[in-house]
């Protein structure tokens, strides 16, 4: 046996050649056209004639010409003129395709009616539940209170807020500093003098610090009862996708 590279059956990890495969397919094409050919052939061979109806300028009346195929679904003979042809299949005459591509087209309409039914429907019952729910929740005077922090949330923003820590220190500086200036005042007013120079820096710090961390804290806090006050507007579900509620 001669070993074939192409169609050798380790020639290929997986599967056949790629090559390969693009023969067989090549050849079960073939295989088919040729036994399409064969049955359009017989056809005309046993002298059987389109049994469907011409409709042109010159008129109506049987077509008569020599038939290619039968069809599935009205049993008429079809002459390759009558065939259906949009895609072609070989057991179709194009009557039927036609009556066939009409009746998707209908039903698809149908179902894009039905849904948009649907939606209308949902989109209604979801209208009805957040005029209630805004109604019940004073959402009217909620929207107000909500501006009014918006604006001041707007204002306070922090930059870079302190952490936790150096808000920690800075308050420790704080009380340390106080201290070490009673002390220093009490000894004499060079002592008062120095401690002065040496804290100055490290309290301006503290202070700007203790600040900051103030000023972010109560904005955070602006924006929790912002978005607890949002609560009151659309239908109340906190998952509702059409309201996209903060969390
Ligand atoms: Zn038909
Ligand atoms: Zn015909
Ligand atoms: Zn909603």
């Amino acid at each position: 046996m001669v070993y074939d590279p192409i169609m050798g059956p380790q020639a290929w990890p997986g599967g056949p050649h790629p090559a390969a495969l693009a023969r067989m397919q090549a050849e079960a094409q073939a295989a088919r056209q040729a036994e399409i050919k064969a049955a359009r052939d017989a056809m005309r061979a046993s002298g059987t004639v389109c049994d469907l109806e011409y409709d042109n300028v010159g008129g109506t009346g049987p077509c008569g010409v020599p038939a290619a195929g039968r069809c599935i679904r009205c049993s008429r003979a079809f002459c390759q003129s009558h065939q259906s042809s949009r895609p072609l299949y070989t057991n179709l005459c194009q009557e039927c395709q036609t009556q066939e591509v009409a009746q998707n087209r209908r039903a698809a309409e149908q179902r894009a009616a039905t849904e948009q039914d649907r939606a209308r429907r949902e989109a209604d019952e979801h209208a009805a539940k957040v005029a209630r729910h805004e109604t019940k929740a004073g959402w009217a005077e909620a929207k107000e209170k909500m501006a009014r922090l918006d604006e001041l949330i707007g204002k306070s923003y922090v930059q870079s807020p302190p952490s936790q820590g150096a808000t920690a220190a800075a308050l420790v500086l704080i009380v340390v500093g106080v201290v070490v200036g009673i002390v220093a005042c009490a000894s004499s007013p060079t002592g008062a003098g120095v401690a002065l120079g040496i804290l100055l820096l490290p309290m301006g710090w503290a202070a700007w610090t203790l600040a900051m961390s103030t000023r972010q804290s109560r904005r955070e806090e602006r924006i929790r009862e912002r978005n607890k006050l949002e609560r009151a507007r659309g239908c109340g579900d906190m998952t509702c996708e059409r309201c996209k509620y903060r969390q």
